[in-house]
Parts: C-alpha cells; structure tokens; sequence
C-alpha cells in the first residue's frame, strides 16, 4: 500500500471528519494529525456543515499543509442515501449556506425522531444519551452508534449499526435529504466540484450505479470516489473503470472519523488507479 500519490506529487486526502459532524477530532487536532501522517492536501469534508473549515484552515497554515474547505451532503436519490462530496468550495457561499441549514434543520428532527424510536425498544433516553456523545451542533447515526455500544448493546459499531441503525432496524428513520440537483447545484454555485463519495459502499447493482453516475454528470458531478477506505482492490479497480468510463475525474479519501478506529488513517490510502484523471487537475 502507498501512501502517496503517483500521478501528483503529494499525499491527498480529501474525505475527513472533525467534531463539527461525526469525528472525534476537533478540526485543528485534525489538520495536526493529517501533517504527522504525511497529508500534504488535506479536505475537511464534515456531513452537511462547512462551520469546522475556518479552525482548520488555521491549523493547517501553522502545520505547512494545504487545506481545503469541503462537505459531504447527505442526498435521497432513488430511494436511497448517497454522499456527494464538495471539494474546493467558497464556505461563505450564500447558496451553500443556506442549502446545508435546511438539511441540518432535517437532521436535528431526524435526530430527535431515531431517539424515539428507539425509546420504543427499551432504551431509555436515547436522545439525550446520544447528545451527550455529540461535540458540535450535528447529530448523526454515529452518535447514537456510540452510545448503544457504550450500552453494551453490540461488540463494534458494525453490529450497532446492524442491529438498530440500517434500513429495517428499530432506529430506523428513512432520510429525507437534499436531491441530487440541489447538492451539485450549492457545491457548484461555491465554486467546488462536486464528487459521489464512496460509490462501493452503496447497495445498488451497477446498472443502478451507472444511472446515478449519468444523472450526476448531467447536473453538472465531475468526480467519482475511486480510492476509499471503505474500497476493497476490487471495487477501486471497477470504481476507476466507471470513472474512465464516463470521462469522470477521480477523487482519493480516507473518510477518517477517529483515531480509536485504527485500520482507517489518514493519508495512508492506495494510489489512484494511473489510468484516472486526478480530480487536483480541477484546480490546480
Ligand atoms: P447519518 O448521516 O446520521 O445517517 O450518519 C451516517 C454516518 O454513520 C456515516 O457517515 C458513517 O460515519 C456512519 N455509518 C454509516 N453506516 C455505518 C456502518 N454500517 N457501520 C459503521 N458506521 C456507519
Ligand atoms: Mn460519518
Ligand atoms: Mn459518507
Ligand atoms: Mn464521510
């Protein structure tokens, strides 16, 4: 495994979590780390909020690294939750701004509702639980993952999630988030490029995969996460075929949440595949 890039000079990692959503690590501990483990372009990609971007950027101006303002956007497509990832985007775009309150307001109901549910099952006060593990203003499934697992309800966060979180289970709560056109359409109007995170990860047969590929490059999507931590060899190589398939530019993130979780670090991820256009040649 290499940890750097072999079609740019530098290590990017352009998927990250801070404790604005659902890391561990506030945003400038984040950036410090990033350095120590051999980062040199970093993207803050926190779900549905760009509020950790400015503490970041600080850091990583005293760490010597670059770092650039993203967010990953929850989007109901075709029944199903998927992530576009913005990178490069202006975090004091109106549009964006105003884009990512409505989700947020979404989210803090959701938050509330995933709490009652459970409630229903015999876990007593599990929203309140679950804003105790939060640090920031965001309320996430990881949340509620880590209180279940503090409960002793599962052995890793795989089982929570299994158990009470996923699609069927008791805390459950079908997501009503942006549609794809808003999300490409706020990371576009910041100036960004929008990327579909982690497309491996979603339980869709490629034909559906390939649907939502066209549609997000019709709304105006120039990216495909192709190297994930969530990708095995396999998936970053059909992953990369997709991706020169459509003439899509491909993106490399580790979607870092915490250091307790030790087999996901940052930086340290596989190459893009050599026949991928890097999606640093967007900016550069
Ligand atoms: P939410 O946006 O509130 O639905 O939370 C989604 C987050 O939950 C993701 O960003 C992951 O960090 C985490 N997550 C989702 N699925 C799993 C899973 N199967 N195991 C562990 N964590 C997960
Ligand atoms: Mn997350
Ligand atoms: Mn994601
Ligand atoms: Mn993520």
């Amino acid at each position: 495994m290499s940890t750097t890039s072999e079609s740019g000079a530098y290590n990017y990692d352009l998927h990250c979590h801070s404790t604005v959503s659902d890391g561990t690590l506030p945003p400038a501990a984040l950036v410090q780390r990033a350095q120590e483990k051999g980062v040199e372009v970093l993207a803050l990609t926190d779900h549905d909020e760009v509020a950790g971007v400015a503490e970041a950027t600080v850091a990583a101006q005293e760490a010597g690294i670059q770092l650039l303002a993203g967010v990953e956007v929850s989007v109901s497509w075709s029944k199903q939750t998927i992530h576009v990832v913005g990178l490069n985007v202006d975090p004091n775009n109106p549009e964006l701004l105003a884009g990512l309150e409505k989700l947020r307001e979404y989210r803090h109901w959701r938050g509330e509702e995933i709490g009652r549910k459970l409630e229903k099952v015999g876990i007593e006060g599990a929203y309140a639980g679950a804003l105790e593990h939060r640090k920031g203003d965001l309320l996430t499934r990881t949340h509620y993952g880590r209180l279940l697992l503090e409960r002793g309800l599962a052995n890793d966060m795989q089982g929570v999630f299994k158990k009470y979180l996923l699609r069927g289970k008791p805390g459950y709560v079908a997501g009503k988030w942006a549609t794809l056109e808003a999300a490409v359409g706020w990371i576009k109007a910041a100036g960004g490029v929008a990327v579909v995170a982690h497309p491996a990860r979603y339980d869709m047969t490629r034909t559906k995969l390939r649907r939502l590929l066209h549609e997000f490059i019709e709304l105006g999507g120039v990216g495909l996460e192709v190297v994930s931590s969530s990708h095995n060899t396999n998936e970053i190589h059909t992953m990369a075929q997709h991706a020169v398939d459509l003439g899509l530019a491909a993106s490399r993130g580790s979607d870092f949440h915490d250091p307790a979780y030790r087999w996901i670090e940052l930086g340290r991820l596989p190459a893009l595949p050599k026949k991928c256009e890097p999606i640093w040649t967007h900016w550069e």
